[in-house]
């Protein structure tokens, strides 16, 4: 096969190839665009040279000196000639971008003897070994590994022992020096076809170091791919005052203005723009020197825009008032850039609406909902955990929800640092502006918590040891951090900095808005959230939720005036002074779901029965047991005996979800009918209330049965007094192992099913989801599995459970609605997998919603 490709014989569609920075050189040179004229060395030759043992096919050297005849001819210079030289850069190039293989070698083919030609040749000596020595540092350095600070440490050395501390100091001579010193540190090929065949090798060898191994573990890049390499004639930028090199941007990348946008050198290589030794002139000022370049660079940008119908990154060089292009790619941009540039090109009729929509990432809508921390600014990041809940937050620490609550009313933000969080210190998380905990994974209270209030977090630092009898928390390098110090958390990286932080604020855009309007329309799965408030199913709706997916009940009891009733109905001895306490929860409840009913008017609103164990609403230590015992007028000693006989040695597997509604039926009538009469007030009141009531954690049928009859007894006790028709369902969660693999049989009693991925995922694996925290990142970091299976959806297991519910659910009972509410609802990944399994909705956070909204689409697309 064909191993050598001159630039017109490939185009943009040949990155496999020969990788895409070959595919694009290509691409622009059949567009007539002025690029310096080269080959590549395609990326199966690359595989070739792996499975001989590191050796280059025989014939290819052969084959790519055609090539450089030809490239020859049409640069009018030749390689190895000192009369007329012609130098070479040499790249590699995969079919994906790739940061960690090897840089590039410039001014390759250059030697003592053709060094002293290329500055006769040019008239410009000073020019020329300053080139040479470039090219041996390289080369000695990317080629040779010979390590490059040796060289940069010679450089000024000389200059001290001349006085001189500039580069531009130095005369032709002094780089002649500076060579005579370089060559007795390496044993520097001087032979121009030697270099070449070495720097072709080095390119090869690149692929199998360590840290273009570890991109690719990352980024599931096959280790079969290779590299090509891509050799092409050197234009110089740095030959003189009519010579110069640029970087431009089609459109502005921050702000994502359809603005023409570049900085320039004049007698400069390209890696001194880069480098920013000096500081660059806005393009314009080529106008005025340059005018013809200008116009050319400008129809340039606006055809490669127009071509690749995206915003492109250029780099470019002027050599003797002639214009060449050297690269072209889609260019980096911020989020809210990716936004306005997708919105307008289609409104510029370049792209489609659902190319827009591909061309927006999830962390790019991010900068839309959440302040975030300016990554040009992050500094004194002292300890790193999981990103649990993104934004960026400033303030003081607090190690307790009640100085939490102090510390805030006195004005100030406060970051509230816990080993882990509980229901109990809801008062504290409201108030904070970020919450850091020691332990606890991404489905952790915390993370779950920080999530629906919008409010940053990062979980499991365990990099972090907080003591907080003395009011520290202590990195492992031993920084210590104090009580009332100033920190920052970045929860979209898992950063905490010290210090203040400059932060981006967050906030919408009519671009996307238009977007998100883009998304609906394209999108098949529906979007609802997980809420319990009004405000926070204000806020979901706001951000285009359709329904409540998730109301999680036990969620409400928390509240101070609440919580006492609620521990006195738990620590009641007697089923009266148990009903007595019920009613007055239900008084609470009722209102909470009217409320709850109005702000969701017309949409349907799923209420889970209570789920969590009940000792999780007790008091744990004596102290908070006298107190409740005086609130409550029960004897400490009766509350101990109660809450003891409720402790569990395993609470997640214990006595929870809808065991709880086996066991106390009357708890469970008193929360069907709080919803029930709720809805019959909310439709009195001119509302549509749509409930379905959802019972949590089923392993069986016949607990469905059972509970069902329950939840029918409060319904019939409500509208036998209230002759109203209240559109109700009532469905189940997918929660257990044995409940995916028995759906059919619970499909026929239900009307809707919804995966709680949090609690599958917990059970399929055998991974406690407060204590996972603590081992994952080290599963992670030893690639025991690929990602935190917490976040995004295990599809192998997991999944698998899911399907096989799905199908056999279906088969059963065709109009079943199938949804997802656990934390994988927001996660892009899951949700595109949620899509293919055909569910009907997604369920997550409200801040979430704008994202799952586009991901969605992006399933469909
Ligand atoms: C779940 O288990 O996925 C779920 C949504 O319920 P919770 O997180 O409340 O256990
Ligand atoms: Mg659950």
């Amino acid at each position: 096969a064909k191993r050598v490709y001159l630039f017109n014989e490939g185009s943009k569609d040949d990155r496999d190839l020969l990788g895409g920075k070959g595919a694009n050189l290509c691409e622009m040179t059949s567009l007539g665009l002025p690029v310096p004229y080269g080959f590549i060395i395609t990326t199966p030759t690359c595989r070739e040279f792996f499975e001989s043992g590191n050796k280059l096919p025989p014939l290819l050297e052969q084959e790519y000196r055609v090539a450089l005849d030809l490239v020859e001819k049409e640069m009018g210079a030749r390689f190895g000639d000192p009369e007329n030289p012609l130098l070479f850069s040499v790249r590699s190039g995969a079919a994906v971008s790739m940061p960690g293989m090897m840089n590039t070698v410039l001014n390759l083919g250059l030697n003592d003897e053709i060094a002293a030609g290329l500055a006769k040749k040019t008239g410009n000596p000073r020019f020329a070994y300053d080139s040479y020595r470039r090219f041996i540092q390289m080369f000695a350095d990317v080629v040779m590994e010979a390590g490059g600070e040796q060289f940069e440490h010679e450089i000024e050395k000389y200059k001290a022992a001349h006085g001189k501390t500039l580069d531009t100091e130095m005369s032709a001579e002094d780089w002649q020096e500076i060579i005579r010193i370089y060559k007795t540190l390496v044993d520097f090929p001087e032979d121009p076809f030697v270099q070449l065949k070495m720097a072709i090798e080095a390119v090869f060898m690149s692929w199998h170091t360590p840290r273009a191994y570890v991109y690719r573990e990352m980024n599931n890049i096959p280790e079969t791919l290779g590299t090509a390499v891509t050799v092409q004639a050197m234009v110089f930028g740095n030959f003189g005052e009519d010579s110069g090199s640029g970087v431009a941007f089609t459109r502005n990348p921050s702000t994502g203005e359809a603005q023409f946008f570049g900085e320039f050198l004049f007698n400069a290589a390209g890696e001194d723009v880069v480098a920013g030794i000096r500081t660059p002139l806005p393009v314009s000022e080529l106008k005025v020197r340059q005018p013809q370049v200008y116009e050319e660079l400008y129809k340039t940008q606006a055809l490669l825009e127009k071509h690749y119908r995206d915003m492109q990154d250029l780099e470019f060089t002027v050599q003797e008032g002639r214009f060449y292009m050297l690269q072209t790619r889609s260019g980096k941009r911020t989020g809210r850039a990716s936004v306005k540039i997708a919105v307008e090109m289609v409104r510029e009729g370049l792209i489609t609406e659902s190319e827009a929509l591909m061309r927006v990432s999830p962390e790019h809508v991010e900068a839309f909902l959440h302040p975030m921390v300016d990554p040009a600014e992050k500094t004194n990041i002292v300890a790193t955990g999981l990103p649990a809940s993104p934004g960026g937050a400033t303030g003081k620490v607090v190690f307790s929800a009640e100085e939490a609550v102090e510390v805030a009313a006195q004005g100030h933000s406060v970051i509230l640092v816990r080993r882990e969080t509980t229901p109990e210190d809801i008062h504290g998380m409201k108030v904070a502006a970020g919450i850091l905990t020691e332990l606890g994974g991404m489905t952790s209270h915390a993370a779950v918590v920080a999530r629906g209030m919008g409010v940053c977090a990062i979980t499991g630092c365990s990099a972090l040891k907080i003591d907080y009898a003395a009011g520290t928390a202590t990195t492992k390098e031993g920084t210590v951090v104090k009580r009332g110090d100033i920190i920052t958390l970045d929860g979209t990286a898992g950063d905490v900095m010290l210090g203040d932080i400059p932060k981006k604020e967050a906030s919408s855009s009519d671009d996307f808005q238009t977007l998100l309007s883009w998304a609906d329309k394209h999108r098949r799965l529906k979007v609802r959230a997980n809420a319990e408030t009004p405000e926070d199913a204000a806020k979901a709706l706001e951000l285009g939720a359709e329904g409540i997916g998730l109301c999680r009940t036990e969620h409400m009891f928390f509240e101070a005036e609440r919580i006492d009733v609620m521990r006195a109905m738990i620590l009641s001895e007697t089923k009266e002074e148990r009903q007595g306490y019920l009613n007055q929860l239900l008084t609470f409840q009722h209102d909470d779901m009217l409320a709850l009913f109005k702000v969701m008017d017309g949409l349907p609103v799923t209420v889970r029965l209570l789920d969590p164990p009940l000792h999780e609403f007790l008091p744990h230590n004596d102290d908070e047991m006298a107190a409740l015992a005086k609130r409550i007028g029960k004897p400490a000693s009766k509350i101990r005996e109660i809450t003891e006989g409720l402790a569990e040695v395993n609470p997640m597997l214990g006595f929870r979800g809808c065991r709880l509604s086996v066991v106390y039926p009357e708890i469970t009538e008193m929360q069907v009918k709080a919803i029930i009469s709720a809805a019959v007030d909310a439709i009195e009141e001119g509302y549509k209330p749509l409930p379905e009531i959802m019972i949590p954690l089923v392993v069986n049928v016949r607990e469905i049965r059972l509970i069902s009859e329950i939840i029918d007894r409060g319904i019939q006790a409500v509208l036998k007094e209230k002759h109203v028709s209240v559109p109700y369902r009532i469905g189940t969660m997918m929660e257990t192992p044995r409940a995916t693999l028995g759906a059919d049989r619970l499909a026929s009693e239900v009307e809707f099913m919804s995966f709680g991925t949090n609690d599958l995922t917990q059970m399929t694996y055998g991974f406690s989801r407060d204590d996972a925290g603590k081992f994952i990142p080290q599963y992670l970091e030893k690639k025991l599995i690929e990602s935190d299976p917490f976040v995004s959806l295990d599809q192998r297991a997991v999944g698998r459970l899911m399907e096989m519910a799905v199908d056999e659910s279906r088969a059963r009972n065709p109009s079943i609605k199938y949804g997802i509410c656990g934390e994988h609802g927001g996660d892009p990944r899951s949700i595109q997998f949620c899509h293919d399994l055909g569910l009907d909705y997604v369920s997550c956070s409200p801040f979430r919603v704008p994202v799952a909204r586009i991901a969605a689409a992006q399933a469909k697309v």
